[in-house]
């Protein structure tokens, strides 16, 4: 079994969105016919890692077994280190690793989580992420949502405050009040997470932090600037609440950075750093650490899909599985996607991903990204 050929595009999801709003997916071809496929992180589209993808990834592993795909990320990372080991390269590394999986799944007809040593679960609970709360929703739009989305029985919540990380703090009050509306909206016993986006200083965060252990939230993600990696497990340290903090680091080393500050609970991209074999990798970092590690994941198909094979074959799990505000039309393009019932995702005894394109629907939508 060989690499033919490797498909790169994105998906437009609606006709008048930027292309900067579509995600981005690959799918890699044998030569005996079989094909699997992945998903890069859909920053910016995902254009600078499909980029690579077709103009120096293609072209080095075309004629590879995909059985090497070890080999073949930590080759690829060494020769192309210079393009910039973070973001857009570990992000296309991680769609081909995706995709490399999938074959092999194809390849021997067993789902991912076997082929990673078996599961420890199948039916899995998620957490209902929330974006948006910030200033741009009031409370009551922030409490609708909240109930809304308690619909699909999450075993968890987690409000996120985003994109205010240039204006730090200035937000803090009716960040405060939300959370306070939020715990009473769902009672003192319900799981709840709070996630500023790295919206506060040091300061700031510790703060809010007291006020979310009063409340009794779950944990606190990203309190601080992702790259102050000091701040971060500083305000880990002088608070008792967890501090999560990760999805923006994509290196190894990075996460032993911030886990020796003091950081008690990682949390990589599956799409963003390495793929299967990248986050099989931080599992391991993070145990041998005694760190929880709750991986980041927001997005809906492949992503998702992905995030919950490893999840599955993980030996700790202490919090749920991610679930981003859902999207459905995303489900246009593919023949099963995942969704939850009665509170749980279920993962299949198909082979690899267990999802594959509906192609009629893909061939409307596919923007291809060539060399
Ligand atoms: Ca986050």
């Amino acid at each position: 079994m060989k690499i033919e050929r490797i498909e790169t595009f994105q998906v437009q999801w609606s006709p008048d969105e930027s292309p900067n709003q579509r995600s981005a997916y690959v799918r890699i071809w044998t030569d005996d016919g079989l094909h699997g496929i992945g998903e890069a992180s859909p920053m910016q589209g995902g254009l600078a890692s499909l980029n690579m993808i077709a103009h120096n990834i293609a072209p080095a592993i075309i004629g590879a077994d995909p059985l090497d795909h070890a080999v073949i990320q930590d080759r690829l990372m060494h020769r192309l280190v210079k393009l910039g080991p973070e973001g857009a390269l570990t992000g296309a590394l991680a769609a081909i690793d995706i995709a490399l999986w999938d074959l092999k799944g194809k390849r021997f007809g067993l789902p991912i989580y076997k082929l990673l040593g078996g599961a420890w679960r199948t039916e899995l609970p998620f957490y209902a992420s929330i974006g948006g709360n910030g200033i741009e929703r009031s409370l009551d739009d922030v409490l609708r949502i909240v109930e809304k989305r308690m619909e699909d029985q999450p075993s968890a919540i987690k409000i996120r405050f985003d994109n205010h990380r240039v204006d730090l703090d200035v937000q803090i009050p009716d960040h405060i009040e939300k959370a306070r509306a939020v715990r009473k909206l769902v009672g003192d016993k319900f799981p709840l997470a709070f996630d500023s986006n790295n919206g506060y200083s040091t300061g700031g965060a510790l703060r809010v932090g007291r006020v979310l252990e009063e409340l009794d939230y779950w944990w606190f993600e990203e309190p601080v600037q992702h790259y102050h990696v000091k701040a971060m497990g500083e305000v880990a340290r002088k608070l008792s609440i967890t501090v999560s903090a990760g999805e923006q680091t994509y290196t190894m080393g990075g996460l032993v950075e911030l886990i020796e500050a003091g950081v008690p609970m990682i949390q990589p991209d599956i799409v963003k750093m390495g793929g299967v074999t990248g986050l099989q990798r931080c599992a391991a970092l993070a145990h041998s650490h005694g760190v929880e590690l709750v991986s980041h994941q927001t997005q809906p198909t492949v992503g998702h899909m992905v995030n919950m094979h490893v999840c599955a074959a993980q030996l700790h799990s202490t919090k749920p599985c991610e679930w981003n505000d859902p999207s459905t039309r995303m489900h246009a393009i593919f023949d099963e996607v995942p969704m939850p019932k009665d509170g749980l995702f279920r993962l299949s005894e198909r082979p690899g991903l267990g999802m594959d394109f509906d192609e009629k629907a893909l061939a409307e939508r596919r923007i291809d990204v060539t060399a």
